[in-house]
């Protein structure tokens, strides 16, 4: 059966759920410091958080491309869905021509596997050069405290399994109808997609956000998954300035759904949600 997909131009967008990421409140930080990160803290009524962990399948003229592609199997029974998803979509793995990374974490990258074998075998592979260049340099693993190295070793899984078939890529035009934007600070790399549709253009936008509950109202909340949670705080408010003054819809990887944004109060809100 064809789950729901959203017309953008050419293209018909599936979003694929992986799973659910829970996680303690307190992992929130606050670019302003410790005062505003503690009443950001209190005003969430729970010790943890939930959200959506999404990939996506495009559908358009020049095949099936996927942005991201789940946790896999690596993250245990909460995450791993995405490959039933895209059957429920009406597609196999072996439909994919492309994957494009927003970034390289866990959560994005690991269901590029199978075990030690590739799950999409046919795909090329796009990386964003600044996260390929980071978690793929040897002298900054070495500097890189052992508990932090996942995205190192991730990167060189993907060497060994993708191989010739990995591509780096720039801002800009990446593949017909789809321009890269740097949204760096998540990580070195964090990379934006927008799809061209004409009367209407989709942005999808990785980890810009991973609680819209919080973050639209106060950008400067974060997570400690930010690499550089200032530079991070300024892509998350060039995403949403750009969201409102272009009109375009958003979607990401750790939000439900399909929505607008418009500002509101010193911040910014979600309007007119569309379904996917
Ligand atoms: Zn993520």
């Amino acid at each position: 059966m064809d789950a729901p997909s959203l017309p953008i131009g050419d293209f018909k967008v599936h979003v694929l759920k992986d799973g659910i990421y829970r996680a303690p409140i307190g992992d929130l930080i606050h670019v302003r410091g410790e005062p505003a990160r503690q009443s950001a803290i209190d005003a969430w009524t729970s010790p943890d958080f939930s959200v959506d962990v999404n990939c996506f399948a495009l559908d358009g003229p020049g095949g099936l491309w996927m942005i991201d592609a789940g946790a896999g199997t690596a993250w245990g029974p909460a995450y791993g869905k995405a490959p039933a998803a895209l059957r429920d979509a009406g597609f196999s793995a072996t439909d994919v021509s492309a994957v494009l990374l927003t970034h390289i974490h866990g959560d994005h990258a690991l269901g590029l596997f199978e075990g030690e074998k590739a799950r999409y075998p046919n795909a090329r592979l796009l990386i964003p050069r600044g996260d390929l260049a980071y978690y793929g340099d040897s002298a900054i693993l070495e500097a890189t405290p052992k508990e932090n190295r996942s995205s190192f070793r991730t990167v060189a899984k993907l060497r060994e399994i993708y191989g010739t078939r990995i591509e780096v890529f720039e801002a800009g035009p990446v593949l017909p109808g789809i321009s890269a934007i740097d949204l760096p600070g998540h990580t070195p790399g964090h990379t934006g997609f927008l799809i061209h549709g004409g009367r209407e253009n989709l942005l999808v936008w990785g980890d810009v956000v991973h609680l819209d509950t919080l973050q639209l109202a106060d950008p400067a909340v974060g997570f400690d998954y930010d690499r550089d949670p200032e530079l991070a705080l300024r892509s998350r408010r060039h995403a949403l300035e750009s969201a409102v003054g272009e009109n375009w819809l958003v979607a990401g990887s750790h939000i439900t759904g399909v929505h607008r944004v418009k500002r509101h109060g010193d911040g910014f809100a979600f309007t007119g949600e569309r379904d996917a």
